[in-house]
């Protein structure tokens, strides 16, 4: 039990029991995840009508229910036959672990053991969910925690969503935003099947307008995630010069500073869309007056917000974040050049609030206990 070494009120398996349940789950399909086409054709081939498939959706994605026997517009011999055949699995959360200012972080359990992180974010107009896209990440960033975690594998569409459709929020989330553990772009057909469920209005119905997928600059997808119209882009700066960002994001060695800019330059949305550019202020590294003067020259002429982040200080990386005249200084020069420039203070500090520190927090835990 999780509970006995952690004080956490949750269960947690035993390593056989955990390998036994992942043994099952495949002998039956698993239904989450399933774009609605995708269940309606599968109804179909069943020799039921589309119709079926609408329901169920609905069902799974919408009131939440895992267990086909309590669907009661079904009938009887239908909820039989669907408990026979299929699967409704649900994430698990190990650890919850609420912080002063509101925010809640849950490390959530998969159904093969491994863990990731979902972060719950309340502010005045809306309540933010943060969802992992995979099992530690290979981008290996050298200010996030994740990125010093092996990386385990991609997280499939139904455990994207399923970390806003199995966790008890303290209140219903509005907006959702991939910058969890992992890159969404390098498992990209998830992360658009997961939005399509997340969007669509027989499920949560979280609007495009309230998703955001955060990248470090996988160029060659920019323009892709942005055809396809199923949320707003931002794309991880955090550096003004090649050199800079590529000691901190091992990724721009592939795609070069001039190659992420010429791409979202080149961008062409649907509506009135506009990148965002996230900046994590590092002290000493990418705040001087300087960076501030070059990142108004990167992004000249180029519609778009750049939202500055006091970095999220943890104790497994030697990174500060920056004093707060240094981090309004910085902001000021952006401002004084009428750039659109939001400066948001770091959440759940008390609660290894950044991505990947709660998972790397309880590993090292368990690393000592053992
Ligand atoms: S910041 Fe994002 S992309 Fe970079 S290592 Fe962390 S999880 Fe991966």
């Amino acid at each position: 039990m999780l509970k006995d070494l952690y004080g956490s009120s949750k269960e947690d398996p035993s390593p056989l029991c955990r390998l036994l349940r992942y043994i099952a789950f495949p002998m039956k399909e698993n239904l989450k995840g399933l774009p609605l086409e995708a269940l309606e054709a599968k109804m179909i081939a069943l020799g039921h009508s589309a119709y079926r498939g609408r329901q169920l959706f609905r069902w799974i994605n919408q009131v939440r229910e895992s267990n086909f026997m309590e669907m009661t517009d079904l009938s009887k011999d239908f909820r039989k036959e669907l408990t026979e055949k299929f699967v409704l699995p649900k994430l698990e959360v190990a650890e919850e672990r609420p912080s002063g200012d509101g925010t809640v972080k849950y490390l959530v359990r998969l159904s093969d053991g491994s863990q990731v992180e979902s972060v719950f974010i309340p502010m005045e107009d809306r309540n933010t969910l943060c969802v992992s896209t995979q099992v530690g990440c290979k981008m290996a960033c050298t200010f996030c925690a994740t990125g010093y975690m092996k990386f385990g594998r991609n997280l499939e569409a139904w455990e994207i969503v399923d970390q806003l459709l199995s966790i008890s929020f303290p209140d219903k989330i509005t907006n959702v935003v991939f910058m969890g553990m992992g890159e969404p772009f390098d498992n990209y057909e998830e992360v658009i099947k997961a939005l399509q469920i997340l969007q669509h209005p027989m499920g949560p119905q979280i609007g495009k307008r309230h998703i955001t997928v955060s990248t470090v600059g996988i160029t060659t997808r920019v323009q892709d995630f942005a055809t396809a119209n199923l949320g707003k882009l931002a794309i991880s700066l955090h550096g003004t010069t090649d050199e800079q960002r590529g000691q901190i994001m091992p990724i721009n060695k592939k795609f070069p500073l001039d190659q992420l800019m010429k791409a979202c330059r080149e961008l062409v949305f649907k509506g009135r869309d506009r990148v965002t550019f996230e900046y994590v202020l590092l002290e000493g590294i990418n705040d001087s007056d300087e960076d501030a003067r070059r990142l108004v020259k990167l992004v000249e002429g180029l519609p778009c917000k750049i939202n500055l982040l006091a970095y999220n200080e943890n104790p497994f990386i030697q990174l500060k974040r920056p004093p707060e005249e240094r981090i309004l200084a910085f902001q000021n020069i952006l401002l004084q050049k009428h750039l659109t420039v939001t400066y948001r203070r770091s959440r759940g500090r008390d609660i290894a609030g950044a991505c990947g520190q709660l998972h790397t927090e309880i590993q090292r835990r368990q690393a000592t206990i053992h």
